[in-house]
């Protein structure tokens, strides 16, 4: 990918801790996200995609510091020079607040049903010091028409709204405080198919405008194949494979990817029959499966794969690299 990164993560972990007894003892930790090495690179979409429970929500929520990391470094880079946001308190992270935002999965719950539109908009607004009624008002109006609704709806109330147009003032919500890079946590999942094909298309359309970085958190890898630039998959907490869109449609490598892909329907009958059905759900991140977290739902698992922990290792994939986690996979570029 070219470009330079806006954030770049290093080793980030974010383990929770579990408390039993009247005590309240930390007896076992749940490794939501377990070591994960990832760029972000300014003006792309990068998808993180899994099942549920895989850690993608829990990352993106560290990379914006919702959750903080319990290990590792985010970095953010902007033209100011680098700043390290894992060590940041709160006033130190104001300023990145605004850079840093997130539309959620649920318009319904993410916006508060007592307030207008206006009321919700109006928020982050007032906290990044746009002091006049009368500004916040224009900037709310403004917004709302840049996603497509008519300026109005600002004196409504959430109900008042169809999902796909919730979803709209949820992107605005977003929108309002200028950011460079969103993440979009199953931003579109909750729509009918068609709306959702409209709320990609404004999230697209916004991005070429606003020269926007995104990342796309989702458990669908048919949205993310026309969407993302690169896309990484993760599995318990780990990302075990990562590349450019096309390439992981048309190279697959780890056999997680394989199954996740294989699932996608089609109305292809011939690729139906291949389908991999995987057996069981993901394993508890509390206590996850020795050597490849993989291995009791891989089809091709071997002793190795029981013992060692495969690294990520970089691949040729054309003219770039394809990153993957397998024991299987023949002649990484290097060790
Ligand atoms: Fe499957 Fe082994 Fe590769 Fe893990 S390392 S994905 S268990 S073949």
């Amino acid at each position: 990918m070219a470009g330079d990164p806006i954030l770049s993560l290093r080793n980030v972990e974010v383990h929770f801790p579990v408390r039993t007894g009247v005590l309240k003892r930390v007896t076992a930790h749940v490794r939501a996200v377990d070591g994960v090495d990832l760029d972000v690179y300014r003006g792309e979409v990068l998808g993180l995609v899994g099942e549920s429970g895989c850690g993608k929500t829990t990352l993106g929520k560290a990379i914006l510091q919702l959750v903080r990391a319990t290990q590792g470094t985010v970095t953010y880079s902007g033209e100011d020079g680098e700043t390290e946001l894992t060590t940041q308190d709160e006033a130190g992270l104001f300023a990145f607040r605004k850079r840093l935002q997130i539309v959620f999965q649920d318009p319904h719950s993410s916006l508060n049903p007592a307030f207008t539109i206006f009321g919700s908009l109006e928020d982050p607004l007032r906290h990044y010091g746009v002091k006049t009624r009368a500004k916040r008002r224009k900037i709310v109006g403004d917004l709302l028409e840049a996603v497509n609704m008519r300026r109005e709806a600002m004196d409504r109330y959430p109900h008042e709204f169809s999902g796909g147009q919730r979803q709209r003032i949820g992107i605005a919500r977003a929108l309002s405080i200028d950011p460079e890079l969103i993440v979009c946590d199953e931003a579109v999942s909750a729509l009918d198919v068609s709306i959702q094909a409209q709320v990609l298309q404004l999230l697209m359309d916004l991005k070429r405008e606003k020269n926007l970085t995104y990342v796309f958190i989702t458990h669908d890898l048919s949205v993310t194949e026309y969407l993302c630039d690169r896309i990484a998959v993760m599995y318990l907490g780990k990302v075990v494979e990562l590349c450019d869109a096309e390439e992981l449609y048309s190279n697959t490598l780890h056999p997680y990817t394989q199954a996740l892909l294989s699932a996608i329907p089609v109305a292809d009958l011939d690729r139906k029959s291949q389908r991999i059905v995987l057996q069981g759900d993901v394993p508890s991140p509390i206590n996850p499966p020795s050597g490849c977290p993989f291995h009791p739902r891989c089809r091709f698992a071997q002793d190795v794969c029981r013992s060692d922990v495969p690294r990520l290792r970089a691949y040729r994939a054309g003219s770039g690299v394809h990153m993957a986690a397998c024991h299987l996979i023949d002649q990484p570029l290097a060790d």
